[in-house]
């Protein structure tokens, strides 16, 4: 076939579109990783003939099934659960949980595809999955939420095993949630290996897991900036969300003396001009991780300025850490921050820019690194966390902290390797997907039609 045959990019997405109709945010993760490909593979006929995006972008498998439970009133209560198997080419499958009333296929779709390009990232082997359920966590008792923890890993457990699928914790989904998922796994299976990661350090989890995106983040900010020949030392930062990944990410600002003036969470937004300092973020993170209260109790406690129902991205800072949710900055949010003169962007969080706002960063030269690349740490020690599990062994805390510094720099040299332009600007959406698509196309082409 020649290669002006092929479909092109617009082809390719209206059939996407038509294949899979209302997923749109599937529709934009798969957008955004095509319009890259695409180009890298304008005169590489063998991915064509393969097909290979097309089948990277269709799910191995899509399982979705009931999940009853009764509440502490004895009610019957009915959820939906889901794993996406996206793609096991290069390991077995591999990506969160998350337990969200947000929660649908479109939304799990488009996390276990970006997962397969985040997880080829890391040089691990690990396939991209993803899975949830709409069960919303928040005022629950611990009582329930082990019920319906354990009523979704009774069906999960058929499908899930140390070497064919891991989940781990996201978003709704902590070390309370994985605690009681593992419990009901290993009762049910009578074996104890690896299935999860983000497990307790009491039994198999590992050093620095809970602390991995957040400071991978940072540090794919910090590799971005010293290749532009700038620091993080006494930049102002942005930073949404207050769970896992946000207040790892302000740790990791402090440590390497930048300063981290906003913090969100579903209500609003807290701005501190003194900056969240370690004695502040110890308050964050008991009042987030521990009470599960509101952001606007920090700003009580600290004079700090509070925004109800309001995004931070309005604050003039140097960099921004998205780690809250996906698409929480608008196009219009973009262009006000690239008028605030931002610098740089990591996403902590999976998707957080809206498709047209990346637009308007790279257009405008602001280093902008995405989530695939950027919040790839979390999954390279999960990776660490199977390989100890399936020796049996623990390794020390520091030989993970360098191990996560590594990768993370790895990512980055990847990154520039396929993202470089003439103008000698980096461009590390189309590095990291390009980086993270060859390696599974090519195991993908080794298999055959399969
Ligand atoms: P957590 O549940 O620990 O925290 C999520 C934070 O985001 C909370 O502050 C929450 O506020 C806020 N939030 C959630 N939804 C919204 C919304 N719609 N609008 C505004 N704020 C919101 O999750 P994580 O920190 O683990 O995950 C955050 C992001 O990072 C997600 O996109 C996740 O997929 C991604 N990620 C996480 C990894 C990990 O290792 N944990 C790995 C890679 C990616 P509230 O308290 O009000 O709910």
């Amino acid at each position: 076939m020649a290669v002006s045959d092929h479909v092109n990019l617009d082809e390719f997405m209206t059939g996407l579109r038509r294949r899979n109709p209302g997923e749109t945010e599937f529709h934009q993760a798969v957008y955004e990783v095509a319009a890259n490909v695409f180009d890298f593979i304008a005169d590489k006929e063998i991915y064509h003939e393969m097909q290979i995006l097309r089948r990277i972008a269709e799910p191995d498998r899509i399982i979705s099934f009931r999940v009853c439970w009764e509440d502490d009133n004895g009610n019957i209560r009915v959820n939906r659960g889901y794993r996406v198997q996206n793609n096991n080419s290069i390991g077995p499958y591999k990506g969160g949980l998350r337990f969200h009333p947000s929660v649908n296929q479109s939304i799990l779709k488009f996390l276990a595809f970006e997962q397969t390009f985040k997880n080829s990232l890391t040089g691990l082997p690990m396939g991209g999955g993803k899975g949830g359920s709409d069960f919303n966590p928040k005022g629950k008792s611990n009582n329930e939420v082990m019920r319906f923890c354990q009523s979704f890993m009774t069906e999960l457990h058929r499908h899930v095993g140390e070497d064919t699928d891991v989940p781990a914790g996201d978003i709704g989904v902590g070390a309370r949630e994985i605690g009681y998922l593992f419990g009901q796994w290993k009762r049910l299976t009578n074996k104890f290996t690896g299935t999860l990661t983000g497990k307790g350090r009491e039994y198999g989890g590992s050093p620095i897991r809970t602390e991995a995106t957040g400071y991978g983040t940072v540090y794919m900010l910090q590799d971005m900036l010293q290749q532009a020949g700038e620091d993080l030392e006494g930049k102002t930062c942005l930073v949404s969300g207050s769970g896992n990944v946000a207040t790892y990410a302000i740790e990791k600002i402090n440590h390497l003396g930048g300063k981290a003036v906003t913090a969100s969470d579903s209500s609003g937004f807290v701005y501190d001009a003194h900056g969240i300092d370690t004695e502040r973020l110890a308050f964050l993170m008991e009042l987030k991780n521990v009470r599960r209260g509101r952001i606007e109790e920090y700003a009580k406690e600290f004079g700090a300025e509070f925004y109800a129902g309001e995004r931070p991205w309005r604050v003039a800072a140097d960099v921004a850490l998205p780690c809250a949710t996906q698409n929480e900055i608008s196009t219009a949010e973009a262009q006000t921050m690239i008028g605030n003169g931002i610098k740089a962007v990591s996403e902590g969080a999976n998707m957080p820019t809206e498709q047209e706002g990346i637009h308007e960063f790279t257009n405008a030269k602001v280093l902008f690194a995405p989530s695939k690349a950027a919040n790839a740490g979390g999954v390279a020690i999960s990776g660490l966390e199977m390989s100890q599990n399936s020796a049996r062994i623990t390794w020390k805390e520091q030989e993970l902290q360098d191990l996560l510094r590594n990768i993370m720099g790895d990512i980055h040299t990847s990154c520039v390797e396929y993202g470089k332009g003439e103008d000698g600007y980096i461009d590390y959406v189309k590095g990291a997907n390009i980086a993270g698509f060859i390696k599974v196309a090519d195991a993908m082409i080794a298999y055959g039609v399969v």
